[in-house]
């Protein structure tokens, strides 16, 4: 599903280089749940920038799903990013002023999804994360989880290949955040590919594999045996 090979990312700044990411070689596949941890400044979000077509390489390899990131251009990228990735974030990023079922409908607007269908996917994603009776709310009348759960609705409904999640429970309470972790548990179960950057180790300790970052390298890459 990801093939990542000797990726670099090199940021420049007038005569200041910053070394982001120094040679990773990754692979993921179909299916896995794989949380990305590692202290401030370890290359966490340009690696997810990247995995996300946000960002490109400075050199090596990307392989999606069988596309050859390193080789698209912007507008490519674009399309790969609405096809094939459902984004999650701390802070949500829902519209504010627009309901649950519209929030989950815009990637679908941009898949120029017609609109019967895009009705029908909506609300079954929405009923997916347990939201069948909030389909009208505003995220302003949500609850921190329940404003989350939208977030995976929308990332959901374009079937993407990959869910990427930066920090997904990083504003929740525990409570809401057990709910989360067992949404994504059971997203995985029925076959979804998770990436999630987490600072909290019990989060990580709920998903199948944990790569460890440090200054832009991978040191650590262990497989969860009992969550397999
Ligand atoms: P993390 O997500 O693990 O905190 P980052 O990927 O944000 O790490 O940062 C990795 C390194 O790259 C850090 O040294 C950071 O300061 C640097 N960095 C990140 N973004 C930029 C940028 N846009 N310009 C220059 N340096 C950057
Ligand atoms: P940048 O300003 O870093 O170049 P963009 O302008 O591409 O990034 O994106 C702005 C914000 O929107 C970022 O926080 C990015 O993570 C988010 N974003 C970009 N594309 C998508 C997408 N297809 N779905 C959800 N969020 C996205």
């Amino acid at each position: 599903m990801i093939k990542i090979e000797n990726l670099w990312k090199i940021y420049s700044n007038g005569n200041i280089k910053v070394e982001a990411l120094k040679g990773i070689n990754l692979n993921i596949e179909e299916g896995e749940f794989v949380s990305i941890m590692g202290p401030s400044g370890s290359g966490k979000s340009t690696m997810m920038n990247i995995l996300g077509c946000l960002d490109k390489p400075t050199d090596g390899k990307y392989e999606l799903d069988s596309a050859k990131i390193q080789e698209l251009n912007g507008l490519e990228l674009a399309q790969i990013r609405n096809k094939k990735i459902g984004f999650v974030f701390q802070s949500f990023n829902l519209l504010s002023r627009t309901s649950a079922f519209k929030n989950v409908e815009l990637p679908m607007l941009y898949a120029n999804v017609k609109s019967k269908e895009r009705n029908s996917r909506a609300i079954e994603a929405l009923k997916r994360v347990g939201l069948e009776n909030r389909i009208h709310h505003k995220p302003n009348e949500l609850s921190g989880g329940q404003k989350q759960r939208v977030a995976i609705a929308r990332a959901l409904v374009n079937n993407p290949a990959v869910i990427l999640a930066d920090e997904p429970t990083g504003n929740l309470d525990s409570k809401s955040s057990e709910e989360i972790m067992d949404i994504f548990k059971s997203l995985n179960d029925e076959g979804a590919t998770i990436v999630m950057v987490t600072h909290e180790p019990d989060i990580a300790e709920k998903t199948k594999r944990v790569v460890t970052f440090k200054d832009g390298e991978i040191i650590e890459d262990k497989k969860m045996a009992t969550n397999s």
